[in-house]
């Protein structure tokens, strides 16, 4: 643990107050938080330990337990951990924090020690994440103020229907008891049967479908429209308008897939997608994309639909296979609000206003371009990290940094391997497109008028007004 929390503290170090860039009002509490305080680093190990997979567990425990012995310590450290007394070799949590600081800058950009520097990434966005979207019981964080967030958590009353719309036809297991269950399936219409010798209720149904989400919701309306008996079997959890809170921490944790921190093996793409009833269409930004002919006529072209049907459970061995993740790259752009005729906060009004569709020379769509809304703890940990001081000063300018992001619909997949285990293999032609979405985005950003543009590459390049006018690309 006290390894642990050196690091958290490297990365969100307490700094002078006059350290950190003149903003419109004097900073409260910013400059000294630190990302040691208590609880951060007890959650960040809560954390890895209860959502990281094995892999992610072995690495951070690994790499924690290296620094916590001098000997690891001046294998991964080199020359700063070196003192003039004895011992004369420090292990990390006794090396000084100017000194852990260039050490973990050298880490993030050392190109050999990957797995080293995936550790360390997934540690810096679970301390960020943690300590920008926790709420005290006032339900806010003493950081917003200075990041000129504020969240709106009144509850109205007159927003509480009498009713919740699936109240009719749905089962909440968490809140049924082995003996409630049946007397439950069976109020809703359906047949329960007691299979003594196999110690299991047998639920009979015409469909069965795995999962709520815009696929299983809509496949279910359509059959259970043309007659059918319907089940479908949904993991997460039922939330209504009036269960929402507005807070970033506990939605994410509550209405997605892991709790919104889930990795590919490799660590280098964040999975986002919903884990509720309604799946993504409970948490995503309404944005009604037409589905394009050339899709359409491939699904419908596409006859080898595999059967998973089996008297003994699913062994297809598609079932994991050809998953598409449309990948995502963002680009953000500062606008001051003395420079800018752009009014308000980033995260006032509606999330997604338009689509920008980026073309290649042959009219093919190649990126679609959208606004994200990323709440302070979201912001904080994909905010690239270059030092401390840096990243504060970035946090300082949350409210007026918007994002674009490029995403293309994959030509390359992954796998599912077991539940929350995804591998994904990416497609050089995705990568271009990726690419040629970003530089896009970055011109839109910089055509809106922003002070300074960038990406969330770790090495934090960025342009600021005056090289822009320069016509640096
Ligand atoms: C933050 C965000 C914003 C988005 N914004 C837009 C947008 O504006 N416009 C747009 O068109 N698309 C948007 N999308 C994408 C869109 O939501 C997804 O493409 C869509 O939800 C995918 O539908 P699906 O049915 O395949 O899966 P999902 O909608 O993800 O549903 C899958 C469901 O299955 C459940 N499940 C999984 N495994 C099991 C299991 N073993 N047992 C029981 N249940 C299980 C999950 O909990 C989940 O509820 C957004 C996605 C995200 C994450």
């Amino acid at each position: 643990m006290e390894t642990l929390t050196t690091i958290c503290e490297t990365l969100l170090p307490p700094l002078p107050q006059n350290s950190l860039e003149k903003n419109s009002h004097k900073i409260q509490y910013l400059h000294k938080a630190s990302g040691s305080q208590y609880p951060i680093p007890d959650e960040v190990a809560e954390v890895v330990m209860k959502r990281g997979f094995l892999e992610a567990r072995i690495l951070v425990c690994g790499l924690l337990r290296i620094l916590s012995t001098r000997i690891g310590t001046l294998l991964l450290c080199g020359l700063f951990c070196f003192s003039k007394s004895w011992p004369y070799i420090n292990k990390f949590s006794d090396i000084p924090l100017e000194d852990r600081e260039i050490v973990l800058q050298k880490l993030f950009k050392n190109r050999f020690l990957t797995p080293v520097r995936v550790g360390f990434l997934f540690i810096k966005f679970l301390c960020l994440y943690i300590f920008f979207s926790q709420v005290g019981e006032n339900s806010k964080n003493p950081a917003w103020n200075d990041m000129g967030y504020q969240v709106d958590n009144e509850e109205n009353p007159s927003e509480t229907p009498d009713e919740r719309p699936l109240q009719k036809g749905i089962v909440e297991t968490i809140y049924e008891t082995e003996s409630s269950i049946v007397k439950s399936l069976v109020q809703k219409g359906l047949k329960v049967i007691e299979d003594t010798k196999n110690n299991m209720y047998k639920v009979q149904c015409d469909v069965v479908i795995v999962g709520s989400g815009c696929g299983g919701g809509v496949a279910a309306s359509v059959l259970a429209s043309s007659g059918h008996k319907v089940v479908v079997l949904e993991k997460g959890n039922y939330f209504t308008k009036s269960d929402y809170s507005s807070l970033e921490g506990p939605s994410q944790s509550q209405m997605y897939e892991s709790g919104g921190i889930l990795s590919t093996l490799d660590g280098k793409i964040m999975v986002m997608a919903g884990s509720t009833v309604g799946g993504g269409s409970a948490i995503n930004w309404s944005a009604c994309i037409k589905t394009p002919d050339s899709i359409i006529q491939e699904w419908g072209d596409d006859k080898r639909i595999p059967t998973f049907k089996s008297p003994d459970g699913l062994k297809n061995p598609n079932i994991g296979r050809n998953l598409h993740l449309h990948p995502v790259i963002m680009a953000w752009g500062y606008f001051p609000e003395s420079n800018s005729d752009l009014k308000g906060k980033i995260y006032e009004g509606g999330i997604i206003t338009s689509v920008h569709k980026v073309g290649s020379y042959d009219s093919n769509v190649r990126a679609i371009i959208e606004s994200p809304i990323l709440g302070p703890g979201s912001f904080a940990a994909l905010c690239p990290w270059t030092s401390g001081e840096d990243l504060k000063n970035r946090l300082l300018k949350y409210s007026r940094t918007a994002h674009l992001f490029a995403m293309v619909s994959d030509v390359g997949s992954g796998k599912v391997r077991s539940d929350g285990r995804i591998s994904y293999k990416f497609n050089a032609m995705d990568k271009e497109s990726l690419k040629h979405g970003l530089r896009q985005a970055l011109r839109i950003l910089i055509a809106a008028g922003a002070d300074e543009v960038g990406t969330q590459q770790s090495d934090g390049q960025r342009f600021k007004y005056g090289e822009l006018q320069n016509g640096n690309e």
